[in-house]
């Protein structure tokens, strides 16, 4: 089912299940699986809530069967083959639906809600959709869908005397999230609010929406009925959608140079969000690592920020809620079963040096994967398929070797350095960590025994800093690795970490 091509843009699906006489109608949305009673044909009663049932889905309309309020691609409701799987020289046997661009019939289009006049409500707007370029995996969560998009102007009344959009690249996103989450949208507002003056750097970092909608699920629908029946223990969703300038991807850029300066970039926006509008990011991936050039000058963008979350919120809620993120990338403790939280920004971090270390060794240069990375010798092609348990253990083993040798192709040679500084912050932090816990264990024969050794520092400490690991993941650290590749210097955007900087490079010249 999820590897159905005509699954994109819905909220819900319906399949039937036929084993001989024996069938169930089964109802797949992105919150729960619902499963019919069996139906046994060979009783008359059975056959006729069959046939009911069969004459209720031929009467649905096109929102009832799943497809999004405002969908208008008949080619894919009546033909879901017409969807046209993109010739892709890098996609490879196995890879998931994610990865694939579906290009959309000439036509389709979609119209959504959109205030003209603020405040105005019943307006909207339509665009005709080009070509879908990234899908979730998976059926339950958000599933999110994106989608090249221009402006149907011919549509758009109002776009008869300008058109904002035009010459614009646009995006259009769509997502089921919970109903209570806040919006990317909130977010980046509340980002907004504060890039001013000395902060105003960091807008070339952050995604621009241009519009923001939510399509609520209408009284009838199946979401609305079960949460009606399972009350909060059915997860109500909504229909959110985003029209967004579009970025380009990391195989857009031509040098490890740039690779390096759009990955400081990220990391420099991604430190400001948190300390400044507090907000916490929690989805660091490649693909969420995007480019934007302004005047020639390219800019490492943040993007997706649907699953961060407000710093004073990190403590609440369970557990599950902490364990958010794309799994390849997902800091190890996270992927641990008994792992409770909270997120931390030394997580985001940890994700970062994953993207890295990804990117650096399955690409031989920005736009192109070696064509069998299998063959060698780390096999971190299969991260992407392995389960969070197996991950998490892969990565405690990765960060507890003590010597690292970063496995970069000839490319990337230059992000060896970076690797290994990075790793040697994370070895050194989880050491202390592990050697903090031990110390804890008040166990009379090993204080007895460990009586005549000398005390090491560690023993000394009174509490362990868990967001720094004891003070190896800081930004003092973070800038000194990152504000130089392959001995160029790169541009550290903000005055803030300007300052620090040149702080930290006055105080420990042999740093420079
Ligand atoms: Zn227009």
């Amino acid at each position: 089912m999820s590897g159905s091509k005509s699954t994109v843009f819905r909220s819900h699906v319906y399949l039937i299940l036929i084993d001989s006489e024996f069938l169930r109608i089964i109802l797949y949305d992105h919150s729960a699986i619902v499963e019919s009673g069996l139906l046994d044909l060979k009783q008359a009663g059975d056959r006729l809530n069959f046939a009911k049932m069969v004459k209720r889905l031929r009467s649905m309309s096109s929102e009832e069967h799943g497809f999004v309020r405002g969908l208008h691609a008949d080619s894919i409701l009546k033909n879901p083959k017409s969807l046209i799987e993109k010739e892709n020289p890098h996609t490879k046997k196995g890879e998931l639906p994610s990865s694939r661009i579906y290009e959309l019939q000439d036509g389709s289009h979609f119209t959504f809600p959109y205030e003209y006049t603020p405040g105005q409500q019943g307006q909207t707007r339509t665009v005709y959709l080009k070509r879908v370029i990234f899908r979730s995996n998976g059926v339950i969560g958000r599933g999110t869908t994106v989608a090249e998009v221009e402006c149907a102007c011919d549509c758009n009344p109002f776009c008869r005397v300008g058109c904002d959009w035009k010459g614009k690249k646009l995006i259009l996103k769509l997502s089921f999230p919970s109903i209570t989450r806040d919006s990317e949208e909130s977010y980046l507002n509340r980002c907004k609010e504060l890039a001013t003056g000395d902060h105003a750097w960091v807008l070339n970092h952050l995604p621009k929406i241009y519009c923001a909608f939510d399509i609520p699920f209408p009284h009838d629908s199946p979401q609305q009925k079960l949460s009606d029946r399972f009350g909060n223990s059915y997860q109500m969703r909504v229909t959110r959608g985003t029209i967004q300038e579009e970025l380009k991807p990391l195989s857009s850029l031509a040098t490890a140079k740039e690779c390096a300066q759009v990955f400081y970039d990220v990391v420099q926006c991604h430190h400001w969000v948190w300390k400044y509008p507090k907000i916490l990011h929690r989805d660091i991936s490649q693909g969420n690592i995007m480019v934007r050039e302004i005047n020639g000058v390219k800019y490492g963008v943040l993007n997706d920020w649907d699953l961060a979350t407000s710093v004073d919120k990190l403590y609440e809620g369970p557990a599950s809620q902490f364990r958010t993120g794309t799994k390849p990338y997902m800091a190890h403790e996270q992927q641990d079963p008994d792992w409770t939280g909270p997120h931390r920004y030394r997580h985001d971090l940890e994700s970062v040096f994953y993207v890295m270390t990804l990117f650096t060794f399955l690409y031989s240069s920005p736009s192109s994967k070696p064509s069998d990375p299998l063959d060698r010798k780390y096999h971190f092609e299969t991260w992407h398929q392995e389960n969070d348990a197996t991950l998490g253990t892969i990565k405690f083993k990765l960060i507890g070797v003590s010597i690292w040798d970063p496995p970069a192709t000839d490319f990337f040679i230059g992000f060896k350095q970076w690797l290994t500084r990075f790793h040697v912050c994370f070895y050194r932090g989880f050491q202390n960590q592990h050697n903090f816990r031990l110390d804890q264990i008040r166990d009379p024969m090993l204080e007895i025994w460990s009586k005549p050794q000398p005390q090491p520092q560690i023993q000394q400490m009174q509490s362990f800093n868990e967001e720094t690991l004891g003070g190896f993941i800081t930004v003092e650290y973070i800038v000194l690795i990152m504000h130089e590749f392959g001995g160029e210097e790169l541009d550290t955007r903000g005055a803030e970490w300007q300052g620090l900087l040149r702080g930290l490079l006055g105080l420990s010249p042999a740093a420079a």
